[in-house]
């Protein structure tokens, strides 16, 4: 495995660690066991005072992606509500970025730059590289990963803290092949964990 390691200009992204990605109406397949994970990314980030983003689907009530307007989705991550808040036992940094989005009735956004401040707030902080993890890896971490690759970004998908919804069984797998064809690198824990050792 590649040993990585971090430096001024990276940054953690944790995409939609929410509960109704975990445990509620729209609970990814394992989503839980990446929790734990995740905590360790964003603690190592934080131990080099890098910054960290995470970003919540915050959508009004009236959705275009549930159900009840034809979306392909059950009511999930109202804005406000416990379903929509991070899952207990996510610790995130001080200083932690909250980005939200799909915040508007009409407009689907799986990105985390879809309609967010997210590229300019890397910009500002001359981040050059993106650690991609969180939920759900076959759409907002894929088109998260996909859209940072088309801004310039190098891009890292967490392995280790990614899990799919698989609507189709190989979604998930197919994300992963697409992100690495757009030019993101895959990488888990012990990439970083190597060079912690190292630097005491
Ligand atoms: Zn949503």
């Amino acid at each position: 495995m590649t040993a990585l390691q971090l430096a001024p200009g990276d940054a953690l992204l944790i995409a939609d660690v929410q509960n109704d990605f975990v445990t509620g109406s729209l609970h990814v397949p394992g989503g839980a066991e990446i929790v734990p994970v995740l905590n360790r990314y964003a603690a190592a980030f934080a131990a080099r005072s890098l910054p960290v983003f995470a970003t919540r689907d915050w959508h009004p009530p009236d959705h275009c992606s549930f159900r009840a307007r034809g979306g392909p989705w059950p009511i999930h991550c109202v804005a406000g509500t416990d379903g929509a808040a991070f899952v207990p036992g996510f610790v995130l940094p001080a200083g932690t970025t909250i980005v939200s989005k799909a915040t508007a009735a009409d407009r689907e956004a799986y990105s985390a730059f879809s309609g967010t401040e997210l590229d300019a707030l890397l910009r500002s902080r001359a981040i050059r590289r993106l650690f991609v993890g969180g939920l759900a890896t076959d759409y907002c971490v894929l088109q998260t990963a996909l859209d940072a690759r088309r801004l310039g970004y190098a891009v890292f998908v967490l392995a280790d803290g990614i899990r799919a919804v698989n609507v189709a069984p190989d979604d998930g797998d197919r994300a992963i092949a697409a992100m690495r064809q757009a030019g993101a690198e895959t990488i888990e824990f012990d990439a970083i964990e190597e060079r912690t050792r190292g630097a005491g």
